[in-house]
């Protein structure tokens, strides 16, 4: 069973309003079983909801609508839905009477605006809104000779969550064949996606059941991997089977498999190795301590260090001795080597990291170029440092800076 999520309002094709309602409902139709494939955001416009009713209905077996269930002018949902679908929208008495007492109870006249939000599609049954005003509609309907659902539901997201949760589930559940989704995600830390691509494809190919999409950013490559089979244990033996072939190829590249960021396990490792963790960050400017610090719990392991940008603070608070920045320049091997064992030094840490390069887009040259890193690493008794040459703009020079810092870490602890 396919879905479609159809958001309605013209706020939502401005750069100031999200559709964040179809996350929500993509989460709950995947619990179900249901895959959505299609979302649409559509305008306040008849002509156009019309049209995109009519595809979303045509294309579906459960087509979604949410938002322009209010009493205004521009609210057109059930009309233009009636308009696609080429049925009567009638207006329940039942519900009138309901909204007049509402307004008579809070001593108020009902503008005549309001009573449009008792028109119901024929046949469809009447969901009731615990938290506003906009009732949702379900119909179940034949279209182009097969069988659909539609659902209205109202824009606001308590009021479309409380509706979802209270009216819809367990009707949806009861149409849909017993099917169960399960996920997995592998991420990985500093493979070139390419080649990370190259390694995988030939592995997941073998699974065509399972849906599997690699997602890059800076330095990092995930693989998400999802199915649907009858029951939870036999969509989540599948999805495994394939999350531990690729494990194996991609050997220790794989930091986690379970959803945690980078900078969770290299805190789940400095715990259970009871050690502490200090940086000297030039080029990142604290991103490695602010990636640190976003997790809770990381006052166990992680004692601070400094930002240390420019030349003389390099000095002052990491002790790189002046000699050392004329002769090789702050972004060296040894200057990040130095930063990453004095930090771990003055702060007295298990574990120290230094960083060093050129973030650009200015201050480039022929040596040492924009996107040249040095990130040093150091246990004190074991030393780690490499120069990277990381492509794009400032902000992500600075991104795989971090995540090449963290990573080695990682692997330090390992
Ligand atoms: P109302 O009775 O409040 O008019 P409605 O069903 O007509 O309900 P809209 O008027 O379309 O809903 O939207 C009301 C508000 O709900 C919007 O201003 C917006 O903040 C929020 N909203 C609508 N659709 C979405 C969506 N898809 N994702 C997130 N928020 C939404």
């Amino acid at each position: 069973m396919i879905a479609e999520i159809i958001a309605v309002g013209s706020e939502m094709l401005t750069p100031y309003r999200q559709d964040t309602n179809s996350l929500f409902l993509t989460g709950a139709l995947n619990d179900l079983g249901i895959s959505v494939a299609f979302k649409t955001v559509v305008g306040d416009n008849r002509a156009q909801l019309t049209g995109a009713a009519r595809t979303a209905v045509g294309r579906t077996d459960i087509a979604i609508f949410m938002g322009g269930l209010g009493p205004t002018e521009d609210d057109v949902t059930r009309e233009c839905l009636a308009e696609a679908l080429e049925i009567e929208l009638k207006r329940d008495h039942s519900l009138l009477t309901a909204m007049y007492k509402r307004f008579a109870e809070r001593r108020m006249q009902m503008p005549e605006n309001n009573a449009q939000q008792a028109d119901v599609l024929s046949g469809a049954t009447v969901l009731p809104n615990s938290r506003g005003s906009a009732p949702g509609q379900w119909l179940d309907i034949e279209f182009e000779g097969r069988s659909r659902i539609v659902l209205l539901l109202p824009g606001p997201p308590h009021e479309l969550q409380e509706m979802w949760k209270l009216q819809c589930v367990e009707r949806v559940r009861a149409k849909v064949p017993p099917a169960a989704i399960a996920t997995c995600v592998l991420k990985t830390a500093l493979l070139p996606e390419s080649a990370a691509d190259a390694r995988t494809a030939p592995i997941y190919k073998k699974y065509p059941n399972i849906e599997t999409t690699v997602l890059a950013g800076q330095g990092q490559v995930e693989f998400h991997l999802r199915t649907t089979a009858p029951t939870l244990e036999e969509a989540q033996l599948a999805v495994d089977r394939l999350a531990g072939e690729l494990e194996d190829e991609l050997g220790d590249a794989v930091f986690s498999s379970a959803g945690e960021s980078l900078e969770e396990i290299v805190g789940y490792y400095l715990q259970m190795r009871n050690a502490t963790l200090a940086v000297a960050e030039s080029c990142t400017g604290g991103m490695i301590a602010e990636r640190i610090t976003s997790v809770a719990g990381s006052s166990r392991y992680f004692l601070g260090g400094a930002v240390v940008y420019s030349s003389e603070l390099k000095t002052l608070f990491a002790d790189v001795p002046p000699l050392m920045l004329e002769a090789h320049g702050a972004v060296s091997k040894e200057v990040a080597l130095a930063l990453a064992e004095n930090i771990r030094d003055i702060c007295n840490a298990d574990i120290g990291v230094g960083v060093t390069g050129v973030a650009g887009p200015g201050g480039g040259t022929e040596e040492k170029p924009v996107g040249l890193v040095w990130v040093a690493v150091s246990d004190g008794r074991k030393q780690d440092v490499v120069q990277r040459r990381f492509p794009g703009d400032r902000e992500r020079i600075r991104r795989w800076a971090s995540q090449q810092a963290l990573d080695m870490v990682r692997r330090m602890l390992m």
